[in-house]
């Protein structure tokens, strides 16, 4: 809000802070953790992850990774980032919580992010570890029963059914009791090894309408606005911003987004001031042509909903367009297309650091 009084015209809403690569399961959809061991050995200190947000200011951090509960100082940068008044999201995939949970402390600002892609099959299958479901779901009881605050952070795949995820909608409203849930389309990562199974924005669309029609929808407690809801039942047409969720992790701030390595800065002014924003999204580049994630499009949706906040309350009041037309999809033709940037980009930084 005081960012839009003041005028300026990208602003960061979430800090996505990745202090480890390293993650404790392998899965084939994950395009985050495929660097060099030195890299995933390598990781950010407290001083640094407070410097982060220091540079950038924004009220949100997630904290992401790899998994963030292999990173021996995890308690210290919570504790760190709290003590700023910044609500924290630890992102995890939830195995490591019932031995490390004695570690923090509950607080309003504190929030366990467990990510849980479905029930048990799915999840399972998804993360490629059979009983990741079982212990992840373990870990949110036991968080809960001490009076943490728990979100799960469940993104969607091609292969999963409407039934499925609705009961599983269910299942984390009506037993688990979370405090939120974070929903995403997946992005398709181009370092993944497993190609077939990420949503186009076609498929997201059709799937979101799908799921919306739930009758238990309003009882689900979803972490997003009513137009980013919209936005993905393909009843609004947004323009990136990735700038709303800058992403610092060992290598810098990483340009554009969470998702796409295209370069680093070592400042967030240079982030914000030195990256060709208009050359990223859907529609400007060709590997933002199927992204509707909320990295890039909740920021989008935030800031219409300031110019129409009626309208976002009508939204929410009356629920969301399931049937008819949707909007004309964004043009696709001119997008310019997708640079090999990858190795050039990890070797250079891999010397920078002296990691090689
Ligand atoms: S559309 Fe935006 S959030 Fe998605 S990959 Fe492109 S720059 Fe990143």
């Amino acid at each position: 809000m005081s960012q839009k009084l003041n005028n300026v015209k990208r602003y960061p809403l979430v800090l996505m802070l990745e202090p480890k690569f390293r993650s404790n399961l392998k899965s084939p959809l994950c395009g985050k953790t495929d660097y060099p061991d030195a890299a995933l050995d390598e990781y950010l200190s407290p001083e640094r992850c407070f410097y982060a947000l220091k540079e950038c200011g924004a009220p949100v951090v997630a904290i992401a990774g790899g998994e963030p509960l292999l990173h021996d100082d995890m308690p210290e940068i919570v504790e760190g980032l709290i003590k700023r008044k910044k609500f924290v999201y630890l992102c995890t995939n939830g195995l490591l919580i019932n031995r490390c949970i004695y570690d923090y402390i509950p607080s309003k600002y504190f929030y366990w992010s467990v990510e849980l892609d479905g029930l048990q099959e799915d999840h399972d299958k998804i993360v490629d570890k059979q009983g990741a479901f079982e212990e992840a779901v373990s870990g949110i009881r036991y968080a809960k029963s001490r009076d943490f605050n728990v979100t799960v952070n469940c993104t969607l795949y091609l292969h999963q059914r409407t039934k499925s995820i609705i009961e599983f909608f269910n299942f984390l409203t009506n037993d688990l009791k979370v405090d939120g849930i974070n929903i995403s389309p997946s992005y398709p990562y181009e370092r993944a090894s497993d190609q077939d199974h990420f949503l186009s924005r076609e498929n997201t669309k059709r799937i979101f309408r799908a799921i919306f029609l739930s009758k238990k929808f309003k009882k689900w407690k979803l972490n997003h606005t009513p137009f980013y809801l919209d936005f993905l039942a393909g009843n609004q047409s947004y323009y990136c911003k990735p700038w709303s969720n800058p992403t610092f992790n060992i290598f810098g701030w990483q340009k554009p987004c969470f998702h796409l390595n295209e370069g680093y800065y070592k400042t967030f002014q240079e982030l914000m001031e030195k990256t060709l924003w208009d050359q990223y999204g859907t529609g400007s580049y060709e590997k933002c042509a199927d992204c509707m994630t909320h990295c890039g499009y909740e920021g989008a949706a935030i800031e219409d909903m300031y110019e129409r906040p009626f309208k976002a309350l009508s939204k929410k009041l009356f629920g969301i367009k399931t049937r008819g037309p949707m909007l004309p999809e964004i043009n696709l033709k001119d997008a310019r297309p997708a640079e090999d940037v990858y190795d050039r980009l990890v070797e250079s930084k891999m010397y920078e650091l002296d990691l090689m």
